[in-house]
């Protein structure tokens, strides 16, 4: 069912007819550029599935009746669950065919099982959320004792061993039930596992070693403050997953039907650019100070001590890098490059964390047209190349911080991994 609502735009009183699918969940935000102004048109369409109503809820623009308004300017198709086909209008013989029917033809069985996740996650909302939000509030304080009373009260534990240990382990395995229905499908044993796999490597390799990087990483890296950031940024995932939901639902379209990129075929509809930066360099920054955990552990499996930091001849700054502590404390993109000398590292971090368009996010040096939905970044800092532009749809965007998201609870369950061995 699609519900057709033409609105004004308050900047500019241009109007344009929206085409809101109504799926199966109660709200879903949407976000689209005025091809008026600019602006970004914000608001939610809220579903009473039990009296079959509809509301929709404005932001910045008005509605107004389609039949005694010729004004329309565009004419935008939107989507709470699925990426938007860009159609190009004019184009002979083109068949508009709606969001449902595109990703379905693309996920096929699939489509049951991303529900399946969609539901069971908004089925824990509805039911435990306050209680869940609470823990996750204790456990980031530290404040253990409230945090494991609580848990074990609505999460039943198969261990009911009163120590730290058996309290994180739980919290961990709680949250990963959760966490992963938002997560691509086989996320766990493909990238969650890759981790904790490769971090297991060290400590067949040299488990004392093993012992003095941990000792490190408690003493030096504050594991702990970094675990406490590392939850609120998937707290506030957790809060806003339907920003993120068109992208969930890709990761579930069958090899071979996404294109590279993806904004040359598809637009996003639930978010824009603004909320989902924010979200983007939280991720980068934080992935980043949580990387001394693993280059420790890639120093051990390929020099024996955590301390060993390969060898790069390239360049002055990396010359100066001798030590793990040299390294936590090296700019993101130095640390780059040496995450880039280990295959197993350079592997999972291969999709992820490119240095250019955070450096251009974190220092307001982008541009967008909200209706084309294309980002232009200025990613160089340095004069001669200051005005070089790049580009980025904004589908791509969200996709590239949601992996993001999803790493941050790779490397957050690894440090549950390591605080439960090594009970602290
Ligand atoms: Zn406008």
């Amino acid at each position: 069912m699609v519900c057709r609502q033409c609105i004004k735009c308050r900047a500019c009183s241009s109007v344009t007819l929206l085409r809101l699918q109504v799926g199966w969940l109660d709200a879903t935000p949407f976000a689209i550029g005025c091809k008026g102004c600019g602006a970004i048109l914000r608001g939610k369409l809220i579903q009473d599935q039990k009296n079959v109503s509809l509301d929709l809820q404005l932001e910045n623009s008005d509605r107004v009746d389609e039949l005694s308004d010729g004004n329309i300017v565009q004419e935008v198709e939107c989507s709470g669950e699925f990426p938007v086909k860009r159609y190009f209008g004019t184009r002979a013989g083109e068949l508009k065919l709606s969001p449902f029917i595109v990703a379905s033809g693309f996920m096929g069985e699939a489509y049951i099982v991303f529900k399946a996740n969609i539901y069971k996650y908004l089925a824990v909302r509805r039911t435990k959320w306050s209680e869940l939000s609470t823990v996750i509030d204790l456990y980031a304080a530290k404040n253990y004792g409230a945090a494991s009373n609580l848990l074990k009260q609505h999460f039943p534990a198969k261990d009911e061993t009163p120590d730290l240990r058996t309290l994180v382990s739980h919290f961990y395995d709680v949250i990963d039930s959760i966490i992963q229905c938002l997560l691509p499908p086989n996320h766990f044993n493909k990238r969650t596992l890759y981790l904790l796999r490769f971090f297991g490597d060290a400590k067949r390799t040299n488990e004392k070693e093993l012992g003095r990087l941990v000792e490190y990483l408690y003493n030096e890296l504050d594991v702990l403050g970094l675990e406490s950031e590392g939850i609120n940024i998937l707290t506030r995932f957790l809060n806003h997953f339907d920003y993120f939901l068109p992208t969930i639902c890709l990761s579930y379209y069958s090899k071979g039907s996404v294109p590279q990129p993806l904004g040359a075929e598809y637009l996003i509809t639930t978010t824009d650019f603004d909320i989902v930066k924010q979200f983007y360099a939280d991720s980068y920054e934080w992935i980043c100070r949580a990387l001394p955990l693993l280059m420790g552990a890639e120093n051990i499996r390929t020099r024996a001590e955590y301390n060993s930091m390969p060898t790069i001849q390239r360049h002055r700054t990396i010359k100066r890098i001798h030590s793990l502590s040299d390294f936590q404390h090296a700019p993101n993109a130095i640390k780059k490059e040496f995450i880039g000398t280990s295959p197993g590292l350079k592997q999972y971090f291969s999709s992820i964390l490119d240095n250019q368009i955070r450096n251009a996010v974190s220092h307001y040096k982008t541009r967008l047209d909200p209706v084309e939905q294309l980002i232009e970044y200025f990613p160089f800092n340095d004069p001669a190349r200051a005005q070089k532009s790049k580009h980025i749809y904004l589908i791509d965007f969200v996709n590239n911080t949601y992996a993001q998201l999803a790493s941050v609870w790779d490397v957050l369950y690894l440090i549950g991994g390591v605080r439960v061995s090594a009970n602290q």
